[in-house]
């Protein structure tokens, strides 16, 4: 799987996919990403140290996503990531989190804020419709305030392509990010091994009708396919 990849365009940046323990969640329906995890942390730090020897600082800007939330990597692999960002001088990081996590950002930002890192956490809402998202969706977000799940984190992804959605409940929900978040990143849905299928008249709405007003939008990313940031397919 590549697991390194350069983001040229907006918000220029390197992304590293790395392995952790695994999704404490994982009970989301459409998800089957948390399957790349071990519960041998050893094995993980192989794959994970090699991936971030990759990182070249080129735009002192990086991503790390690991099919889950921060705190699932270890100690070892977040010192990495320390020694990482002081080597190649970078400044801005982001890192996933479920919203259970959310207690456990105040402390990451003030261990990296000491070497001079801005730390960017990014939490899957997929939408601000609780109802769907609680009850179809099974996101395990409570709190039903888009202002107060924002309160801990600074970007927000999104989920589209799911039959019951519609272009009114799409744009609703990039709106809402936008309001309450820095930045908003689109999914949209892809067949894989759970149940959920991609509604292909949802797509085709969200390409028609609200794709031509975000694309260009620097504060919104729009991944059709979920390995269009370079990192989750085969290796190149
Ligand atoms: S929290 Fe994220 S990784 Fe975990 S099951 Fe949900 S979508 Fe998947």
């Amino acid at each position: 799987m590549e697991r390194y990849s350069i983001i040229p365009d907006k918000n220029p940046r390197e992304i590293v996919l790395l392995r952790g323990s695994g999704c404490r969640w994982r009970q989301c329906t459409f998800c089957d990403y948390h399957l790349d995890s071990s519960t041998d942390e050893a094995a993980n730090n192989l794959i994970n140290f090699a991936v971030l020897d990759r990182v070249t600082g080129i735009y002192h800007h990086l991503e790390v996503i690991n099919s889950g939330s921060f705190p699932e990597l270890g100690e070892a692999c977040i010192q990495k990531i320390e020694q990482v960002c002081q080597k190649k001088d970078i400044h801005l990081l982001h890192f996933e989190c479920h919203y259970l996590y959310r207690k456990a950002i105040p402390a990451l930002r003030k261990r990296f804020a000491k070497i001079g890192v801005e730390l960017k956490i990014k939490i899957g809402v997929e939408t601000f419709d609780a109802d769907y998202r609680e009850n179809i969706m099974k996101k395990g977000i409570r709190q039903t305030d888009p202002a107060k799940i924002a309160e801990d984190f600074n970007e927000c992804c999104l989920l589209f392509g799911l039959t019951g959605q519609t272009v009114s409940s799409m744009r609703h929900d990039i709106e809402t990010g936008l309001a309450h978040f820095e930045r908003v990143c689109v999914n949209i849905m892809v067949p894989n091994t759970t149940c959920v299928m991609p509604d292909t008249e949802v797509i085709a709405a969200f390409r028609k009708e609200i794709y031509p007003d975000y694309i260009q939008n620097p504060r919104v990313d729009i991944l059709l396919e979920n390995t269009d940031f370079g990192v989750g397919g085969e290796e190149k």
